[in-house]
């Protein structure tokens, strides 16, 4: 059994902390916690044990009530891998105190890219992360493009991609952070730092994105043109997109028009939370002319990166191909 500690548990930290427990070669040895807040308190009915960063944390959470494992560094004597869902740039200020306590480390996309070995989409570079101390999954929005990116450039070469990624203002809880009433240019300037995050896994495409803000808060909708080396019919590629893992494919003629169909799909299919692991391709938005291909791609940012976190777990720890962990962590997730 791999042993699992989580720092930070908030939208990724709570989700990856339940993938965790559904796998049958890992345990969940505990989760730190900031605040003794009604998560706090639903971590413990699940029988998550609990840590705080240091001691005023323990007082903090005992005071409130909570029965308390201990501190971080208690956590880390205990784990072979601890994967960090701080808030971004958080994560690089504990990187020094894992690898002290001999602990492998998942960092998430929020921090740069050199806060670790190598950055990580598991169907993209499974191999290149396999016996690693540390390890970056990258950003929601980084992982759905590099899904569907990668598996046009494996069948039919990619010459080219150029994208537009319409962005969700805030996570749902986010009360703090607005509802914008705008439609923000998040950053102005071009590329957004999405290309740029997009060649850490695959160094070798060509690739420029935009990036807007949008009054929404579930998930983001990228437009994305694409030019290949090959000329495919779009039945090849839509194909290629069918056979391709954590990859779907939505249909307007069942009733899917746009991101609020996604979530509504995600939520009726009864995981937890709604979630969609999967990157949502409408089917019908595949579109040819001559060499290039236009899609539209939803990405449900609170999600996504889950399946990747379990596999960077197992690369880290080597034991298993990217076949049989992908496999694994699909079967367990409900990935069909
Ligand atoms: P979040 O704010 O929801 O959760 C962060 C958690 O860490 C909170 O529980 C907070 O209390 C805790 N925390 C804050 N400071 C801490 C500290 N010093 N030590 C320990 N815990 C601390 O953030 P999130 O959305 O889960 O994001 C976590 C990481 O995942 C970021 O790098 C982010 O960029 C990345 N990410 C987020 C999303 C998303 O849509 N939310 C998607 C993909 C990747």
């Amino acid at each position: 059994m791999i042993r699992v500690g989580i720092n930070g548990y908030g939208t990724i930290g709570r989700r990856v902390a339940e993938a965790v427990m559904k796998q049958n070669d890992m345990k969940l040895v505990g989760v730190v916690k900031n605040t003794p807040d009604y998560k706090a308190r639903l971590a413990v009915a699940k029988n998550i044990p609990l840590y705080c960063v240091d001691d005023s944390g323990v007082s903090k959470f005992r005071k409130a009530g909570f029965d308390v494992s201990g501190v971080l560094d208690d956590l880390l004597k205990e784990v072979d891998v601890i994967v960090d869902c701080t808030p971004g740039d958080v994560g690089k200020t504990y990187r020094e105190r894992y690898f002290g306590a001999g602990v492998r480390a998942v960092f998430q996309g929020g921090e740069e890219a050199d806060v670790a070995e190598t950055s990580f989409v598991a169907q993209c570079n499974y191999e290149r992360a396999v016996g690693r101390r540390s390890v970056r999954v990258v950003s929601c929005n980084t992982t759905g493009l590099c899904r569907v990116l990668n598996a046009f450039d494996t069948a039919f070469g990619l010459e080219r991609a150029r994208v537009v990624i319409a962005r969700r203002a805030v996570d749902p809880e986010e009360t703090s952070k607005g509802l914008i009433d705008a439609v923000v240019l998040d950053p102005v300037e071009i590329p957004s730092h999405h290309a740029e995050d997009v060649n850490t896994v695959l160094p070798h495409i060509d690739i420029v994105t935009m990036a807007l803000k949008v009054p929404t808060t579930h998930m983001h909708l990228h437009s994305l043109i694409l030019s290949l080396r090959q000329k495919p019919t779009r039945e090849d590629m839509l194909k290629a997109l069918s056979e391709t893992t954590r990859v779907k494919l939505f249909w307007r003629s069942e009733g899917f028009k746009g991101t609020a169909n996604l979530y509504e799909y995600g939520r009726e299919l009864g995981r937890p939370r709604g979630d969609i692991y999967e990157a949502c391709v409408i089917g019908d938005s595949v579109t040819v002319k001559d060499n290039e291909v236009f899609l539209y791609l939803g990405v449900h940012q609170e999600a996504i990166v889950v399946p990747e976190n379990i596999d960077a777990i197992r690369a880290l720890m080597g034991e298993a191909s990217a076949e049989q962990s992908i496999k694994a962590t699909n079967q367990s997730l409900g990935i069909v």
